[in-house]
């Protein structure tokens, strides 16, 4: 058995999407980046390389190339999990964190387990997502953006 951890972080920015967990989430703002910015997948994405030992989103997709610019982030996490599996690793378990202050997280979870479990071929029970706040602290509180921490068990 092999444990990864991952962690991933966003900001809001206007006139962007909020899709996290590969599930848009109706919100007046979403979040920046180069690809569609969803930090449930990048964390899971790195939790599950990290497991396996081969290094982490960055080195796989790195943000500088253009490729990746919009790239939906569930075909990454399926690409990097593709790599893991090649490696002879299967995912047997994952545990998400979402904190975020707004919106509610609880409402996508139940779509959100199934689209990652489906990029990574396995039933949505393999899958946890839960939503916390900041308790209104620090940037989180102020509504700056996003932190996602997974953790994945392979074997
Ligand atoms: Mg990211």
């Amino acid at each position: 058995m092999r444990v990864g951890i991952g962690y991933d972080s966003h900001r809001f920015a206007d006139g962007r999407k909020l899709i996290l967990g590969g599930v848009e989430i109706p919100h007046p703002r979403g979040l920046a980046g180069h690809s569609d910015a969803d930090a449930v997948a990048h964390a899971l994405t790195d939790a599950v390389l990290g497991a396996a030992g081969l290094g982490d989103i960055g080195s796989l997709f790195p943000d500088s190339d253009p490729r990746w610019k919009g790239a939906n982030s569930l075909e990454l996490l399926h690409q990097a999990y593709r790599t893991v599996a090649a490696a002879g690793h299967r995912l047997v378990q994952a545990d998400i964190t979402v904190i975020v202050e707004r919106p509610k997280i609880g409402p996508h979870v139940a779509l959100m387990r199934e689209r990652l479990a489906a990029a990574l071929s396995v039933g949505p029970h393999a899958i946890s997502v839960k939503g916390k706040t900041n308790e209104g602290m620090g940037w989180i509180g102020r509504e700056e953006g996003v932190a996602v921490i997974a953790v994945a068990v392979l074997e």
